[in-house]
């Protein structure tokens, strides 16, 4: 087992109800230069030498994971992966969900919910394989807002064939409103628009602490440091800058663990750092 991979299956246990990364794939799509443009160079170099890890050359390498949520309440899964080899995007993608899933000890049939924070392919990969919900026995949850932009998006049309169309053929799928919403106890959906127009995070409250799955709200943490630091695939990025911004806010005033899926470690803690913020890894 390699460096990257020892770095999963960490765990959080946040009384009653302990939260898990699971690590799909790690790799790298883009440049850093390509996925954000508007970096300047001093930002940059802050970057290489504060998150090293996120870079080899010009590429901007990144993990991409899911988190899974054991409680009394049963075992929810946030986010679905990049799914299977091969594919598209991240030609050399990995594909290690069912294995992280073995290494934490749940099987896909235990997975009774699954949300989905955002409609990207790097985060529904699993939702569906073989014309069928990957998860068997799971409810599925997304945004309305966001099946109705991707159902409706031309370039989106194969992968929302294979990965999203199943899950409302199966009758498991359960599209809610961008509003806060319980889907467990102890889970809230917040919504958290921008980066897709139906976003959402995921806070989990366990007896004695609570996590915010972040989703997409920053996908580098250079966007900690300038909340304005947009990435090229936000659908709105005034909107997405506007709720990275108030999020960052909230997680840096509380003493919330935050769960990231492309961040450094998967779990850390938002920093004030003087107009701006940071990341510390836990
Ligand atoms: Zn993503």
């Amino acid at each position: 087992m390699d460096e990257r991979r020892r770095q999963s299956g960490t765990s959080v246990d946040l009384g009653g109800a302990v939260l898990t990364a699971l690590t799909d794939a790690q790799g790298s799509f883009t440049s850093y230069r390509d996925g954000f443009p508007g970096s300047s160079d001093e930002l940059e170099s802050f970057g290489r030498n504060r998150y090293s890890e996120l870079y080899a050359g010009a590429a901007w390498v990144l993990p991409f994971r899911a988190f899974l949520v054991r409680s009394e309440s049963g075992v929810v899964l946030i986010d679905a992966g990049l799914g299977p080899k091969p594919g598209d995007f991240l030609p050399a993608r990995q594909g290690w969900l069912p294995s992280e899933l073995e290494a934490a000890g749940v099987s896909p049939d235990a997975v009774e919910i699954v949300l989905l924070t955002h409609l990207h392919v790097d985060h529904i990969g699993w939702a569906a394989a073989d014309g069928r919900p990957y998860f068997s026995r799971a409810r599925y949850v997304a945004s309305a807002s966001d099946w109705v932009f991707f159902e409706a998006r031309e370039e989106s049309r194969v992968v929302f064939e294979e990965k999203l169309a199943p899950l409302e053929r199966a009758g498991v799928l359960e599209l809610i409103e961008l509003h806060e919403a319980g889907t467990a106890p102890g889970i809230v959906m917040l919504p958290t628009p921008g980066h897709t127009p139906g976003h959402m995070s995921v806070r989990v409250a366990g007896g004695e602490a609570e996590a915010v799955i972040l989703g997409d709200v920053a996908v580098h943490p250079l966007q900690l440091h300038d909340p304005n630091l947009a990435y090229v695939y936000e659908v709105d990025a005034a909107v997405a800058a506007r709720t990275r911004l108030s999020l960052l806010e909230e997680l840096a005033s509380e003493e919330v663990v935050v769960a990231a899926g492309h961040l450094p470690r998967g779990f850390g803690r938002v920093l004030r750092d003087g107009n701006a913020f940071g990341w510390r890894k836990l």
